[in-house]
């Protein structure tokens, strides 16, 4: 099989900078934390780089242990009279924090392409996917049923009602800056709990500027507070304080565990969003065009770095070849560049490490007999640029199918029948997302349900939003974001018998 060639040119330096020189709100860049309703500046500054070109864009403030404890005790004032609103008072903020969101898309879409390095058509969809979050919890907080249970003694009335858990923590990644942190505090804010947000050191930008908006919006002093600085140090006082009652994450797995277990000794609710290993499976009855369609969606969209990403496309024989052929012509069509470049499809990975990882799974593959086109083009673009690569004839005693890549490096292997498949695709010790295209009504039905995992897109690679119960099994995760269970993250059941009841 012959491939093309991809040609890429060298980004321009300097691109990032300018942008946000020119940003109408120049207090986006402010690069100061938000505790108690105040913006502290701080001399000890950490760099804010563009992945692209790895220069400097912005300084933010480092916070220390002491800023985080002052935060915990702000939330803790605010939290009475911020579970005392009524619902819908506490759902006009929210919406008026995603129509701010939204008539400043553009900034925040130049912010988060700037620090994370996505092309900014994506960016703009992170902005409105994040406020979309905002408005469906605004909503979802005037539907915190409770429920009245028949009795089971006699002159008694039982009764649940859902209440705010207390002050909860976020700490969020840096592949959607916005919207990991939209997605869990439109949910704590609307139960009635303030959020306190460490965001990744690589995208404090965007967090900043969302809680600029928040402030704007009316989220009281104390309620929605980023603070930013070493991760280590701050997660250290959120872990171990017991006014801490939740704490929603999102990263990787290896971290999730440390959190679970530090989380164990005050027993806080936590939720995790951990690493995904999604297991893409293409049957040979479906439309070629279709399905490599679904796979570009599924492998390339933000550069790979999306934990629902394809990572093991297993094709059944019949439609093997056709299928790698047709994908390697899409893949040779993906422009790589700085991300405001308009033309881009894929931007830099926003960690160095990310790079290396995928660079080494080539190797590996390449090494252990798996065929590949790409590989090796990246000269001219920074070291975090990875090229779009296809490795095909994969086998599971390589790297690709043993964890997960995070870039755009597509691999696929070969099947022959059903059992086989669903018994590879449950081979991990992950189980956030997967992925069935047949024609077959039937066999869609069999295969969704019996992979492992949370999440299932069936013929299609879009399905994530606000209503969906995002969230993963095994050690992809715990608890559900988005939704209706997203908000029941946030909150306790009160159960109360009312007895002696008879006049
Ligand atoms: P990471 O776990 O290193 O970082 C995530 C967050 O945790 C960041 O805010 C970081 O500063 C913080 N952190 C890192 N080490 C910490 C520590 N020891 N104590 C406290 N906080 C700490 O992950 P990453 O490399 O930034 O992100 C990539 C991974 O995240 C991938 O594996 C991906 O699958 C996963 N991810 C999952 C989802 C999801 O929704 N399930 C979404 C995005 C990313």
């Amino acid at each position: 099989m012959a491939f093309q060639t991809i040609h890429h040119k060298t980004s321009p330096v300097g691109v990032a900078a300018s942008h946000l020189q020119s940003l109408s709100r120049r207090d986006f860049v402010a690069g100061s934390a938000l505790i108690d309703g105040r913006w502290i500046a701080r001399e000890l500054r950490d760099v804010v780089v563009d992945p692209a070109t790895g220069e400097e864009i912005a300084d933010v403030a480092r916070c220390d242990a002491v800023d985080m404890n002052s935060a915990i005790a702000a939330a803790e004032r605010s939290f009475s009279a911020w579970r005392g609103l009524l619902p819908a008072k506490r759902g006009a903020i929210l919406r008026s924090w995603a129509s701010l969101m939204r008539e400043h898309s553009e900034e925040l879409s130049i912010l988060v392409t700037s620090e994370q390095g996505k092309p900014l058509a994506e960016a703009r969809h992170e902005i409105s996917y994040g406020a979309g979050f905002l408005e469906w919890f605004a909503a979802e907080g005037e539907r915190a049923y409770g429920e009245t249970i028949p009795s089971h003694k006699p002159d008694s009335l039982l009764h649940v009602r859902m209440l705010p858990i207390g002050i909860a923590a976020a700490i969020t990644p840096w592949n959607f800056p916005v919207a990991m942190i939209t997605r869990k505090a439109g949910a704590a804010l609307a139960a009635g709990c303030p959020m306190i947000v460490k965001p990744a050191p690589e995208t404090p930008l965007s967090a900043l500027a969302l809680a600029r908006l928040a402030e704007e919006a009316g989220v009281p002093a104390g309620a929605f507070q980023v603070v930013v600085g070493d991760p280590v140090e701050l997660a250290a006082p959120l872990l171990r304080d017991p006014r801490i009652r939740a704490l929603s994450f999102t990263g990787s797995t290896e971290v999730g565990r440390l959190l679970l277990e530090s989380s164990a000794k005050t027993v806080k609710k936590v939720s995790l969003e951990l690493g995904g290993h999604a297991p893409f499976i293409v049957f040979d009855d479906v439309d070629l065009d279709k399905v490599v369609k679904g796979a570009m969606v599924a492998k390339f969209a933000t550069s790979g770095q999306d934990c629902l990403a394809a990572n093991r496309i297993y094709v059944q024989r019949g439609i093997y070849d056709a299928f790698v052929k047709a994908f390697a012509a899409a893949i040779a069509q993906l422009k790589v560049g700085h991300g405001l470049e308009p033309a881009t499809d894929i931007g830099p990975m926003t960690k160095l490490s990310v790079a290396e990882k995928c660079r080494a799974q080539i190797d590996d593959a390449v090494t252990r007999g798996a065929r590949a086109t790409s590989a090796n083009q990246n000269a001219g673009l920074g070291p975090r640029f990875v090229v779009p690569t296809l490795l095909w004839d994969v086998t599971e005693d390589m790297l690709i199918t043993k964890e997960e890549t995070f870039g755009p490096v597509a691999a696929v292997l070969p099947f022959d029948t059903e059992e086989e498949v669903i018994a590879r695709a449950n081979a991990s010790e992950m189980g956030l997302a997967g992925y069935v295209y047949t024609d077959s009504l039937r066999r869609a039905l069999r295969v969704s349900e019996r992979i492992e995992c949370g999440m299932v897109g069936v013929n299609t690679a879009s399905f994530t939003g606000p209503p969906i119960p995002f969230g993963g099994w095994k050690q992809s995760g715990l608890g559900r974001e988005g939704s209706r269970h997203g908000l029941a993250e946030y909150m306790e059941m009160k159960y109360v018998c009312f007895g002696d009841l008879a006049a």
